[in-house]
């Protein structure tokens, strides 16, 4: 990593969502489910938006799910993105339930798909570590 590249904004965790945060840097996908109706949920929230209970537990996810919708980007919208052009931004809905905002990483050379199984693959940082999917 050179000092002229500018960096990525980085999660910030806070009280909600610490415990997803130090799963990340165990390599661990966790999640907040419903003690109530047993629904999984992310981000972490303190009611159930099914049953509006706020009794929940963490758990850990298997990290598998498939590509709901996704996107190429071409334009350069942030320095920090500049050297992954083209990179695929998608909605992964976890096998657990939950859609979560993330990138496809690891394609090498297939496109992505809707649809497509993908497994969690963490891009590691200081404090955090993110999930990025890439094809199972
Ligand atoms: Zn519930």
């Amino acid at each position: 990593m050179t000092t002229e590249t500018p960096s990525k904004p980085i999660p910030e965790p806070d009280d909600a969502s610490a415990p997803f945060w130090e799963g990340s840097l165990e390599g661990k996908l966790r999640l907040m489910r419903c003690t109530a109706c047993g629904i999984a949920r992310l981000p972490a929230r303190e009611h159930c938006d099914a049953c509006l209970s706020t009794e929940y537990e963490w758990f850990d996810a298997s990290g598998g799910g498939s590509i709901r919708t996704f996107g190429v980007m071409h334009q350069k919208y942030h320095p920090g993105f500049y050297d992954e052009l083209p990179y695929t931004v998608a909605i992964v809905e976890l096998d657990e339930g939950p859609r979560l905002p993330t990138n496809i990483v690891g394609l090498a050379g297939k496109k992505a798909e809707v649809g497509m199984r993908v497994i969690v693959d963490w891009e590691r940082h200081d404090d955090v570590a993110l999930p990025k999917f890439r094809p199972a």
